[in-house]
């Protein structure tokens, strides 16, 4: 069988396709269309060798060697040609027309006398050598085989080449900062951080008119470093800056400068600068400049090469601008601890400016400036909101006064009112609003809870007033108790802080005076931490113990900076054990007095809790009215209360 597949391999071979290869070749087609057309052959071979009827049909004109020896005796035979190389004789029969192709017929190796005979008998006979076409296949095939993998192969190292193209482009192609030709910020669209405006203003005379500084010597400073906690308005004053000097600002990304790839980062600074420096004069702000301007060489396992790199490469550039370039880089960070101190070196950011949280004014300034797009009610006090908000950054404020106005547009409300503004503040300081609790054990002990918190900050005299009482779960917390703060968080006195301890443990105080010790819940939980770090740092930091005026925790950091971390502890032991006692013996007198406010004042707990259980939120001012009407005890504090602040004035 196999042998008389092979018989005809010109039918299963038409070899003109295999010049048309060679023209695809030639013309330089692309190599997957070569590709595709070898695997198309390669298919349709295994077509024809795999289909019996065609290979059948080819046996139907040959003949058998006896059937030919037979009919050579019958003298049926007129001619024979042989053919050494496929070892077939065609046989041309007697009475066979034109047309019909020879009889094929497969010889034996050793046929010595069918020669013979057939000269007996006559017949015309002659030899042919033909191609041996099945050897030719055989390479054509190898030969494919061969063209298929190489393409295949140029095609994998094509596209691996551009990758590694684009991988080694990276740095180059894609500008990663931004360029703003305007930034349409003026510096009146920045508000509460006036000192740092100040500081400022002058790098906006250096932009504007460096003459004035280089006629009498003065070199313009390169690098102004801004340092405060985020959403402060870092990014809008550098904005304002350009702004109000008309220059272009460019901004990138401290985290943008850092890749995958070492190099990337140094070759964005360079391109950077060059940029810069065609658009003289002009501003360049790094944001977040942290993450490329840590301290060398100081992680672990030899720190980070690619930072490193960037890092030179921007002291490199920085130092590289001659004397009057007209450029002025403003870098910020809300880590300038961790800079790497060549950073702060003269001609680089030796400048630094603070841009803290806005005080009241500023916050109040702060709202103005956003409020100036809104439409918001004549009744709304931008004042009570910026004393409601201590601790608020020029972010924040803006988040806030943006949620305000989303609830009005949802609540179908023509003008921002106080309603959805305090709601807003609450959402922000406490998160969302939750469900209320139905009537439940739960819900009362919340409520003695809360209103524990209430009075005992009510009934001690230098704490802030409430604002208001709620049993409405936010956040998380089961309920809330809202203070308003009295003054900025600047000063803090002893007493001051004894009180919001104090306050601190009315809810547990209540929840024990009222329920029994066994009844106390995990609520509190939160209000304990609270008020242990206030005992510990009355301790330990601010001296306010008879352990004396003594630094106990290493160096305070400021806030935004990520409190206590970093700071060693400077005691033995021995004094460990002192500031322990210390903290509880605060802990436990402060609980003492909290539970005596209560049993103190347990009418008016009570009836303030049914109130508030039916009513769910109390406001500050009928929460005082409520505790003068039940408590004498508060009614005659607030007498002698009233005579203090008439003395005061
Ligand atoms: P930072 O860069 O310090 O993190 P941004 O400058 O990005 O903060 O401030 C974010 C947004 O908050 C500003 O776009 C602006 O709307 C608002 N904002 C922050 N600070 C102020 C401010 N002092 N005055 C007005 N708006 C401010
Ligand atoms: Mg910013
Ligand atoms: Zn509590």
């Amino acid at each position: 069988m196999k042998k008389s597949c092979q018989t005809k391999p010109e039918k299963r071979w038409n070899l003109t396709p295999v010049s048309q290869l060679n023209s695809h070749q030639k013309n330089h087609k692309r190599a997957t269309s070569i590709g595709r057309l070898a695997a198309g052959w390669m298919i349709l071979q295994t077509f024809f060798l795999a289909t019996p009827v065609l290979a059948q049909q080819k046996l139907k004109n040959d003949l058998s060697y006896s059937q030919f020896l037979e009919k050579l005796e019958q003298d049926q035979v007129t001619k024979v040609e042989l053919d050494d190389t496929t070892n077939q004789a065609s046989v041309t029969l007697k009475g066979q027309s034109k047309e019909d192709s020879p009889k094929q017929v497969v010889l034996f190796d050793q046929n010595q006398d069918l020669i013979p005979k057939i000269r007996a008998k006559n017949v015309d006979l002659s030899l042919k050598t033909s191609i041996d076409r099945s050897q030719t296949v055989g390479v054509l095939l190898n030969l494919l085989i061969f063209f298929v993998l190489l393409s295949g192969l140029i095609m994998i190292v094509r596209r691996s080449a551009s990758a590694s193209g684009q991988a080694l482009n990276f740095g180059r192609s894609k500008a990663k900062f931004q360029m703003e030709a305007k930034t349409g910020i003026q510096f009146n669209d920045v508000a509460g951080i006036e000192e740092a405006k100040e500081e400022l203003q002058e790098v906006v005379t250096f932009l504007k008119e460096p003459e004035k500084f280089t006629a009498v010597g003065a070199k313009i400073p390169r690098g102004v470093l801004l340092v405060g906690p985020p959403g402060t308005g870092k990014t809008l004053l550098a904005k304002a800056i350009a702004g109000e000097a008309g220059v272009p600002f460019f901004s990138i990304s401290g985290s943008e400068f850092v890749e995958m790839f070492v190099g990337v980062g140094a070759s964005r600074v360079r391109d950077l600068f060059k940029k810069a420096k065609e658009n003289a004069p002009c501003l360049v702000f790094i944001d977040e400049i942290d993450a490329v301007g840590r301290q060398r060489g100081a992680g672990i396992g030899g720190g980070n090469d690619e930072r490193e790199q960037t890092l030179n490469q921007l002291l490199t550039e920085m130092d590289g601008f001659e004397g009057n370039s007209g450029i002025i880089v403003i870098a910020a960070t809300n880590r300038p601890d961790v800079l790497d101190q060549a950073l702060m070196r003269p001609g680089r950011f030796d400048r630094q400016v603070i841009v803290d949280y806005p005080d009241l004014q500023g916050r109040l300034g702060i709202l103005e400036v956003h409020a100036r797009g809104k439409k918001i009610a004549a009744e709304v006090s931008l004042e009570t909101i910026a004393r409601r908000t201590p601790g608020f950054s020029g972010a924040d404020l803006a988040n806030l006064l943006n949620e305000a106005a989303i609830l009005t547009a949802r609540r179908h409300k023509e003008a921002v009112t106080m309603l959805e503004i305090n709601d807003a503040v609450d959402r922000i300081v406490a998160g969302m609003e939750g469900i209320p609790l139905v009537d439940s054990k739960a819900k009362k002990l919340t409520a003695y809870h809360e209103i524990g918190h209430a009075i005992v900050a009510t009934m001690m005299p230098s704490h802030d007033p409430v604002e208001k009482v709620t049993i409405i779960p936010r956040g998380g917390a089961g309920g809330l108790t809202w203070f308003t703060p009295d003054e900025e968080m600047g000063l803090e006195t002893k007493s001051k802080i004894i009180a919001k301890i104090t306050s601190a443990l009315g809810g547990r105080a209540a929840e024990e005076v009222v329920f029994g010790q066994d009844e106390i819940t995990q609520g509190a939980g939160q209000d304990i931490q609270v008020l242990t770090s206030l005992a510990r740092k009355m301790v330990t930091k601010f001296g306010m113990s008879d352990l004396g005026p003594l630094a106990l925790e290493g160096q305070e950091q400021p806030v935004f900076l990520g409190g206590d971390s970093g700071g060693r502890n400077e005691y033995s032991e021995e004094v460990a054990s002192q500031i322990d006692v210390r903290i509880r013996n605060i802990a436990l007198d402060c609980y003492a007095k909290a539970k005596n406010i209560i049993s103190e004042n347990r009418l008016a707990v009570d009836r303030i809790v049914d109130l508030l259980i039916e009513k769910e939120t109390i406001e500050g001012k009928e929460f005082r009215e409520l505790l003068a009407k039940f408590s004498p005890v508060y009614a005659s504090e607030q007498k002698t209360d009233k005579i203090h602040s008439l003395l005061k004035k």
